[in-house]
């Protein structure tokens, strides 16, 4: 009889094929729950380690795991990335040629295969169902589970089929993984794919490696130049609202120097696999793109994300800024913030038919945009998880907002808006308060206002900010249907007339007259010498993996690159210490790693 397969040995498995000394939270009890047989749901934020929670028993449990998975280029990512650690995996998709699906089922058949990955359409055909008769399948792992709920966003009619699985599989344990964390997707994934009795385990949504900033946008076009000169060599996406903006963006990057392209649902296939592989690959730094892209892209060393434009909802937002930092390694994200695009999106929404959600889900985002306290809690709150505030690494925890009396501020772009009758948008009362001499301003008598030029002190853009401030504390209103005419509420009226006090938070400066962006500095920079060293090693990284054609986080991550270059490991010994160097990575590149740390050691006049 065989003994038990425990945690002891997936541990081991762990370290000798993955290279990592400790599970992260949750992987343990829910690898326990799959070893004793039991069906299990895992919830956990992208870039959690969601994986390993079903590779790790693939691997220990004699017979084969199948995976579906429904984005092709992410099992492509999974198992190239298992194949470099050695462990034996492969997929069969529709796209595939038939001879290597052959050859692929030939391996399974064999027994020669701890993962299987399928697309659930080929999953659910009969030749598969044939297939799987003759394996000795050990696990069922369903990936992106909730496109098996109508509610969500990724709805696959193939999924819902999924029942017919366990139907037909019911002593065979099945994990169910998904980032998707609400309720009704939960109960959904439960009751479609026929789980039973499964245990549910829900992560804590927490990224605390993503820093999160939000900053005025008015001068984005310049500041985001500022932006990536401060970021050399760091991989980055910079999410645009239309296709329009990620090709001029692309252009003046690459014009300023920078290995940069764009990426939209525009382009044709060929094309955009051809921008997504070179991202990968590390030959482009920036891909300026609609949210067209990121679905499917596993790449680990994503160093920083932009939203260019407002994000349509939270879930979205989220979901874009966690393709950044996968590998755990201090990440940033920025969102420029600009009253146009809160226009523009409220125009969509108007013509959408959708009202009522579509509006709810934008003034979530606007609220999250405009929050003073810890982003972090606001944004983990919105999934409705608890966070003690004061997370230290979003803005307004490192540099709280200041709160001003706003009265007088608020009086005077209240009193424009009345005086020039209520039928002026945002741009005329600015006009107005700073006393510009536009040509329809004068036209419309503008002028001869008694605000006129009342606000001078203050520049356009913190005018901006400030009336946002008093649309979003509800004294002002938008009329979409008047030209976004500024109205004056009730509310507002009794600050004008009735000496209501308003309290405003101060704009920050940000990045003006080349000062640097105070609210969001670059990650802390390594000394130097480990500084100069992890250069080293990326090129090596990169040399290696252009000579087999893998992209070079499958040779090792960004994270196990830093830890060489701070411990710079010269023995077997040490290197097979670093967490992420495992058996096969070793046997594979260990020399090549520990030859270029000596010769830079030596370059560098330094005794190991
Ligand atoms: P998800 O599928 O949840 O988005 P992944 O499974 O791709 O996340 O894991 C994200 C990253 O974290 C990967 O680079 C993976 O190798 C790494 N990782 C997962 N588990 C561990 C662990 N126990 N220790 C160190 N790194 C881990
Ligand atoms: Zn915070």
């Amino acid at each position: 009889m065989q003994a038990a397969i425990g945690i002891d040995s997936a541990k081991q498995a762990l370290k000798s094929y993955f290279g990592y000394d400790e599970f992260r939270s949750q992987q343990p009890e829910i690898i326990e729950t799959i070893l004793s047989g039991r069906d299990a749901i895992a919830l956990m934020p992208t870039g959690g380690g969601k994986s390993i929670c079903f590779q790790i028993p693939a691997i220990v449990m004699p017979g084969t795991c199948i995976v579906v998975s429904p984005l092709i280029a992410l099992m492509k990512d999974q198992v190239e990335g298992l194949l470099a650690n050695g462990v034996k995996a492969a997929f069969i998709n529709s796209s595939s040629h038939s001879s290597e699906n052959q050859r692929v089922e030939t391996l399974a058949i064999r027994g020669e295969l701890d993962l299987l990955y399928v697309s659930p359409e080929k999953l659910l055909s009969a030749d598969f169902f044939n297939l799987m008769s003759q394996l000795n399948i050990n696990l069922f792992a369903i990936d992106e589970a909730h496109c098996i709920s109508q509610w969500g966003h990724d709805f696959r009619p193939e999924y819902v089929q999924m029942g017919l699985l366990k139907d037909r599989f019911p002593d065979i344990p099945f994990l169910a993984l998904t980032a998707t964390a609400d309720k009704l997707t939960r109960r959904d994934i439960e009751q479609h794919l026929h789980l039973r009795d499964p245990q549910v385990f829900v992560s804590s949504f927490d990224r605390p490696n993503l820093s999160l900033t939000v900053v005025n946008g008015a001068n984005r076009a310049t500041d985001i130049l500022k932006w990536v000169k401060d970021r050399p060599k760091q991989s980055g996406i910079i999410y645009c609202l239309s296709r329009k903006t990620t090709e001029s963006l692309a252009a003046k990057l690459i014009d300023k120097g920078y290995k940069a392209d764009f990426y939209h649902a525009g382009m044709s296939a060929d094309r955009r696999s051809q921008v997504q592989e070179k991202f990968i690959r590390d030959d482009l730094d920036i891909i300026c793109a609609t949210i067209a892209f990121g679905m499917g892209i596993d790449k680990s060393n994503v160093r920083w994300v932009v939203h260019y434009n407002l994000p349509k909802n939270i879930e979205s937002y989220y979901q874009e800024i966690g393709r950044a930092g996968r590998d755990g390694v201090l990440s940033e994200t920025l969102f420029y913030y600009t009253y146009g695009d809160v226009q523009q999106m409220q125009s969509f929404i108007e013509e959408s038919g959708q009202q009522e959600i579509l509006q709810t889900k934008l003034d979530r985002m606007i609220q999250y945009a405009d929050a003073k306290s810890c982003r972090r809690q606001v944004l983990l709150a919105y999934f409705g998880e608890q966070h003690e505030g004061n997370c230290g690494n979003c803005d307004n925890c490192k540099d709280p907002k200041v709160e001003i009396d706003g009265t007088v501020l608020a009086q005077k772009a209240l009193s424009a808006c009345i005086r020039a009758n209520e039928k002026i948008g945002v741009h005329m009362v600015v006009d107005i308060l700073r006393g510009s001499s536009n040509q329809e301003l004068k036209m419309k008598g503008f002028h001869l206002l008694k605000t006129y030029g009342a606000g001078q002190d203050i520049s356009r853009r913190d005018w901006i900010d400030y009336i946002v401030q008093l649309i979003n504390r509800g004294l002002l209103e938008i009329a979409y249907d008047e030209g976004n005419a500024l109205k004056v509420t009730p509310a507002g009226r009794e600050v004008l007339f009735e000496g209501r006090k308003v309290f405003l938070s101060k704009v920050r400066e940000y990045a003006q007259q080349g000062k640097p962006i105070k609210v969001a500095p670059a990650p802390k920079p390594l000394p130097s010498f480990a500084d100069a060293l992890f250069e080293k090693l990326r090129q090596l990284r990169k040399d290696l993996a252009d000579k087999q054609g893998v992209p070079p986080y499958v040779i090792f991550h960004d994270r196990t690159l830093r830890l060489m270059a701070e411990e710079f490991p010269t023995t077997e010994t040490q290197m097979r210490q670093v967490s992420g160097v495992g058996d096969r990575k070793y046997q594979l590149y260990g020399a090549d790693f520990i030859d270029a740390i000596l010769r830079f050691m030596q370059d560098r006049k330094l005794k190991s």
